[in-house]
């Protein structure tokens, strides 16, 4: 298969490591949002979260607060914020399973969020997301 990323894991394109054990992989972004932009990924590979087994997710997000613990207790960062995108519609340009960890300094004034679009009434998106009825 032709995944970037697992190229990446095998050493095949070179990266800078932050961190690796059994199940997951972590490096800098080559194209970071800002100082520290780091991306997690699982050492097996699948697309998103979307087919990923919980196992695999949960190795992941054991290394995504293991890293984001480290940033901010140990490098000078104030916080983090974790992102991950899945699907094309989603946004996502690579088709292997990652959280992007977004270090923060303290008072930086970026926002992660657009301005709210919701089209919807509160009443009808409620009827609409929940799961079971
Ligand atoms: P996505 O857009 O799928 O959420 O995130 C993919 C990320 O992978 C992007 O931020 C992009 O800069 C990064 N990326 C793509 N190719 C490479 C690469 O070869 N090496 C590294 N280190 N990052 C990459
Ligand atoms: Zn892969």
């Amino acid at each position: 298969m032709d995944c970037i990323f697992c190229k990446i894991i095998k050493g095949e394109i070179p990266s800078y490591k932050i961190y690796e054990d059994e199940y997951t992989f972590a490096f800098l972004d080559i194209n970071p949002v800002c100082d520290g932009h780091t991306l997690v990924i699982p050492k097996n590979h699948c697309t998103n979260i979307l087919d990923a087994d919980s196992k695999t997710i949960s190795h992941v997000m054991d290394t995504v607060k293991l890293i984001s613990n480290h940033y901010v207790n140990d490098c000078g960062f104030a916080g983090v914020n974790v992102m991950n995108a899945n699907n094309e519609a989603a946004e996502q340009s690579v088709f292997h399973l990652h959280m992007h960890i977004i270090p923060r300094m303290a008072n930086n004034k970026d926002h992660m969020f657009p301005a709210s679009v919701a089209k919807e009434s509160p009443a009808n998106m409620h009827k609409i997301l929940k799961i079971g009825e």
